[in-house]
């Protein structure tokens, strides 16, 4: 019986656990929102003028004044305490990734030495939290030393456990964002503004435009025991080292398999958690890899469903806990398998339809169509680099180039029948082609099956940013990413788009050009412009690669040149003119993203030298020994002759181990002086450039060898669960 932590892990893991399938008597329309301050509760437990007042803030983004506040407060308190809550919080997402949060008692002195709970206006709107210990890019430093956080009334508040979440934006006193949620609202306003513009050339009863964001989260879940067994895995979120597992995806037999027993249990529960918080989850299915899950919802206003996807991301990693799992967000925790992604489908809507939905009935319905169509292609085209900056990172990177997920370069995908158009439209001066037909109805040939809406679009799975019938879906962005960082970048880049698609049509009608035919040449001259964008081919392949250099697309593949992206002359004339973000915050942003990416880099090297040296090197040293043992004993009973024969394995073995484990340590030692030497770098960007070019390498270099010593050394003395234990849940 081996004594090794991994054994004693392994064999807890894969006991019979009971499976706690949660039991819910009411449907999910009846608990939906349980646990939301929604319009529904608002209007219970406010005063019909204060919930007027509330629509009026909500749906127009009127200021709110500290009366009204105040007496929603009130109504909120009402609420929270009769679900038991007695703290509040100001929630809010900082450049580090995740939520942070601060709580506070509703308690105050009654001033008669008793307690009263309360809870203000003032509490409700404005919080200070310690903003010292949070990322600012040297904002704080340079401008004022305070940051506070905000309420967006756009985003519902809701309950978690005692403490009522109060969602808010974090800014700096001198007014700079230090989150994501404060560029992201600027965009979602400067998009209204713009796309509202355009769409009145179409439609006269166009007040406003929405951007929506429905999200798909993919993550892994392994053992609670096998997870706490790998301090790589613990402390970086991936297996640094782990030689394949003879069987993991190549079956192709996880994707849409069932799901197991204890996972549908935890996806349930899960599930129901969320729709309580008002997470409209929709869709649950495996994923490629083994232990590869996904959840997407319905889609939603991008301000809500940012702030649904980070709340779903901390409630995932918490209901696994009780399910005996972890949840692994990380883009890579596993090589040699696929790793995660969360596919950000996103569209613009009127408060009259869809915009990005066609063909319509009518030629002008199908020029707007294509007006969108070809400005979100301008959009993605001018700002391709940054919508790469904007969605790469140290973990993402993994995945990013990788023949499993989006090519490290962006370009879209429209399906041949839109392509197609395009180019007729480019060549051809006849406006009569946008009478687009109808959608064609594909019949299928299988009884009992009624016919299918052919989709105007076939599906490219290579493809960064693919038109997928009424929307378009950016599917480079990171599993564990806040979608706020593209949503801002692709927000912006299309009001810049459709700003200037504007003017240009209102300088052609202000020449007396007839509107259709303004809007024709215009879309005619953007439809040349940006056919670099356009690609229907293979995303994977070399030749793709060599032709979007040629084309002028951005094909960096290093993480820390794609940050310096965000300070390109394009992107910040692109962001201060739509007021999103100033000068001074993309520095702040970019410097918070190298620094984010060197201290992913740091611990990684870090973890994996103590790995390298304190649990496999002296593993292996120890096999080799009893195989050295084993080497003498055998020459004491045999012949010489027949000791060298019999011998003959194990001496190779011995010389492998050897060859391995001085590998191992040499660039251990070589890996510590890439750290020091990229340390000693002053220029913040010139050491994340270092660590990527001299650090980041090493790594995979020696895990070559760690991974072979995998093969060779007793699998009873082998210190960390393998790949095998860790992929297949019981
Ligand atoms: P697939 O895996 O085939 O891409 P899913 O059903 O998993 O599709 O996810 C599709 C996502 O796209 C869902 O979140 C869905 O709500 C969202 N979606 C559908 N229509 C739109 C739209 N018009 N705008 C934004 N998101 C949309
Ligand atoms: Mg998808």
């Amino acid at each position: 019986m081996s004594s090794t932590l991994r054994f004693q892990v392994v064999g807890e893991a894969f006991k019979k656990r009971p499976i706690e399938v949660p039991n819910r008597e009411d449907r999910p329309s009846e608990f939906f929102a349980k646990y939301v301050f929604n319009r529904q509760k608002m209007f219970k437990y406010l005063p019909t003028q204060v919930y007027e007042r509330m629509l009026d803030v909500m749906e127009n983004g009127t200021q709110l004044d500290l009366q009204t506040a105040d007496a929603v407060a009130a109504g909120m308190k009402r609420w929270a305490m009769e679900l038991g809550v007695t703290h509040c919080t100001h929630w809010f997402q900082p450049l580090t990734e995740g939520t942070a949060e601060k709580h506070d008692g509703f308690v105050e002195h009654d001033g008669k030495g008793g307690m009263i709970e309360e809870f203000t206006g003032k509490a409700l709107v404005q919080q200070e939290p310690d903003a010292s210990s949070f990322p600012s890019g040297g904002i704080r430093s340079t401008f004022e030393a305070r940051g506070y956080s905000a309420w967006d009334p756009a985003s519902p508040v809701f309950v978690m456990g005692d403490t009522l979440m109060i969602p808010t934006v974090f800014i700096s006193y001198t007014g700079e964002a230090l989150d994501y949620k404060a560029p992201l609202k600027k965009s979602l306003k400067a998009v209204d503004k713009a796309a509202t513009a355009v769409a009145q050339l179409f439609y006269d009863d166009v007040t406003k435009v929405v951007s929506n964001l429905g999200w798909e989260q993919e993550y892994f879940l392994v053992d609670e025991d096998l997870y706490a067994a790998r301090p790589d895995l613990l402390m970086t979120g991936r297996t640094l080292m782990g030689h394949d597992s003879a069987k993991n995806q190549q079956m192709d037999d996880h994707y849409f398999g069932s799901i197991p027993r204890r996972v549908a249990a935890f996806m349930k529960d899960l599930e129901i958690q969320a729709l309580e918080l008002g997470i409209p989850c929709k869709t649950r299915h495996n994923e490629v890899a083994p232990n590869q899950f996904e959840l997407a919802p319905i889609f939603e206003e991008t301000n809500l469903a940012v702030d649904h996807n980070m709340l779903l991301m901390s409630l995932m990693r918490r209901v696994a806990r009780t399910h005996g799992f972890r949840c692994l967000l990380h883009e890579k925790p596993f090589a040699g398998i696929n790793g995660s992604g969360k596919h950000c489908n996103w569209s613009l809507s009127t408060n009259t339809g869809v915009l990005l939905h066609g063909p319509g009935k009518t030629p002008m319905e199908n020029l707007r169509f294509i007006t969108f169509i070809v400005e979100t292609l301008m959009a993605v085209y001018r700002h391709n680099g940054l919508l790469k900056g904007s969605i790469i990172s140290a973990t993402n990177a993994h995945r990013l180039g990788a023949h499993e997920a989006p090519p490290a370069i962006i370009s879209s995908f429209l399906g041949k029948q839109l392509n197609d158009l395009l180019s007729a439209l480019e060549d051809s001066d006849d406006d009569q082609l946008f009478n687009l037909k109808g959608k064609k109805a594909l019949t299928l040939d299988i009884p009992q099956i009624p016919e299918l809406l052919l989709d105007n679009t076939d599906r490219n799975r290579t493809s960064p940013f693919a038109f997928t019938g009424n929307r378009f879906e950016f599917r480079a962005v990171g599993s564990q990413a806040n979608c706020a960082a593209a949503m801002i970048v692709v927000n912006t880049a299309m009001a810049e788009a459709l700003t200037d698609f504007k003017e240009r049509v209102d300088s052609l009608m202000a020449q007396g050009v007839d509107k259709v035919k303004a809007i024709v040449s215009v879309v005619r001259d953007d439809i040349k412009t940006c056919k670099p964008i356009r690609f229907e081919g293979n995303g994977y392949s070399d030749e793709w690669k060599q032709e979007a250099a040629r084309r002028g697309l951005d094909v960096e593949q290093s993480a820390p040149k794609m940050f310096m992206q965000y300070l390109a002359p394009s992107s910040i004339e692109m962001f201060e003119k739509m007021s999103v973000l100033n000068h001074a915050e993309l520095v702040a942003r970019t410097e918070i993203k190298l620094e984010t990416y060197i201290k992913k880099i740091q611990i990684e090297a870090r973890i994996f030298g103590d790995l390298c040296l304190n649990h496999i090197i002296p593993v292996a040293t120890r096999y080799q020994s009893q195989l050295i043992d084993n080497v003498h004993k055998v020459s004491d009973i045999f012949s010489s002759e027949e000791a060298h024969q019999l011998n003959h394995n194990n001496l190779k073995l011995i010389k492998q181990i050897s060859e391995h484990s001085t590998f191992i340590t040499e660039n251990v030692e070589l890996l510590t002086d890439a750290r020091r030497v990229a340390n000693r770098i002053e220029n913040i960007e010139e050491k994340a450039i270092a660590y990527h070019d001299t650090v980041a390498p090493l790594l995979e270099k020696i895990r070559y060898h760690v991974d072979k010593l995998e093969l060779i050394v007793d699998d009873e003395l082998w210190p960390l669960p393998k790949y095998r234990e860790m992929l297949f849940i019981r």
